[in-house]
């Protein structure tokens, strides 16, 4: 078997079938998978990963996905939003330990007074880390007006999860409604890199209802729409949304993992040059979670550098590791995961995805 598995890692194209299969594989011959990808992976891409400080800025949120701890119908959450001194503080503290880039994240909102903010919030930034500190936003759907402002205003990569790419799938775990409509999403992502983002998408994996065939559809539908970054983990329940009356009918949290890490390796092998994050949700289950997912296929991990006070309340899931952590604590604890998955730390760098620059010359 392990020779049909070293055939597909070979083959120019992976069809739907291939990919099912590698993302359906256990024991034995999924270690011998991950193992010969990530070699394979190593040798081709070299073993530099990038950091992005992550701050969670804002868990004030429009949307009311099914699956997730901030939605705006969740009562129990505790509602935050950070500051602009804090928030330029904390992009100062990614600059001053040559993180290299940053993101920011909140919950979605499009009225003017926060997309305005946004914008002079990104203007500041640029200006407080000399223009050197990469940005890469991830702040929902918007409009191409807003897209293209927050563009010139200093912001070059964008992540915008599809969540899944089954549009069934999609309305068991959003309402079915023009605020949470699959196409517009898709729409986005087409608007952002129109705009001229790197742009990255993603999907949860072991969802209610979900199967090995959407998530191989997923993949494909990553490479069709021949995005530059992925970050994608496994699906945690949270006990104050609507899909936690499911929690039964899932997977087990540790297929779950496995079915993610083996989500990755695959990906790597479909787009060998983009950006593929190490997702938080990974360290929920595994504490080593993101080490295996550096090993596998991830080249994008990021640190959670939002002030401490209000960590614990972005629960978009429960368990969520490094609440009560201090940022400092933070960059030191992943710098010895990183070496500890083989892997160095590309200091200082933006680690833009090399699929957006190939992707150019394509075009010419
Ligand atoms: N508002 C932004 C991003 C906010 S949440 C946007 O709309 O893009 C970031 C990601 O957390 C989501 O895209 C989703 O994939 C993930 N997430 C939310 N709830 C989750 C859960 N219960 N388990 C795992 N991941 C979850």
């Amino acid at each position: 078997m392990s020779n049909s598995i070293s055939e597909i890692i070979k083959k120019e194209k992976l069809n739907k079938a291939d990919l099912s299969y590698l993302l359906s594989l256990e024991g034995k011959e999924r270690d011998d998978f991950l193992k010969q990808t990530g070699n394979h992976y190593i040798n081709s891409l070299g073993k530099k990963v990038y950091f992005r400080g992550l701050v969670e800025f804002s868990n004030y949120c429009t949307k009311d996905c099914y699956y997730c701890g901030i939605r705006k119908g969740n009562s129990s959450s505790e509602r935050y939003d950070i500051d602009d001194e804090a928030i330029i503080d904390a992009a100062k503290f990614a600059h001053e330990n040559r993180y290299g880039s940053l993101v920011l994240q909140a919950g979605e909102r499009s009225d003017k007074i926060f997309t305005d903010r946004v914008t002079a919030l990104l203007k500041e930034i640029k200006k407080a880390t000399n223009g050197e500190l990469g940005i890469t936003i991830s702040l929902g759907e918007q409009t191409e007006e807003v897209y293209q402002e927050w563009f010139n205003a200093g912001a070059h990569r964008y992540l915008l999860r599809i969540e899944t790419s089954n549009k069934e799938l999609y309305y068991k775990i959003h309402p079915k409604d023009e605020q949470h409509n699959f196409e517009k999403r898709i729409e986005c992502l087409r608007t952002l890199q129109k705009v001229g983002f790197q742009t990255g998408t993603g999907v949860m994996i072991g969802l209610p209802f979900q199967t090995y065939d959407q998530l191989a559809d997923d993949l494909l539908f990553f490479k069709a729409m021949n995005v530059d970054m992925v970050g994608m983990g496994p699906f945690i329940e949270h006990t104050e949304t609507p899909l936690y009356k499911y929690k039964d009918d899932l997977w087990p949290l540790q297929r779950r993992f496995e079915v993610a890490l083996n989500m990755i390796a695959s990906l790597r092998l479909l787009m060998p040059d983009i950006n593929i994050a190490a997702a938080t949700a990974l360290q929920a289950i595994d504490p080593m979670g993101r080490e295996k997912a550096l090993r596998y296929g991830a080249n994008v991990i990021m640190p959670n550098i939002t002030p401490t006070t209000h960590r614990k309340d972005y629960t978009l899931y429960e368990n969520k590791p490094c609440t009560d952590e201090g940022a400092e604590d933070c960059s030191n604890c992943l710098s010895i995961r990183v070496e500890m998955a083989g892997r160095e730390i590309g200091y200082n760098q933006w680690g833009d995805s090399k699929h957006f620059f190939n992707r150019q010359i394509d075009k010419q």
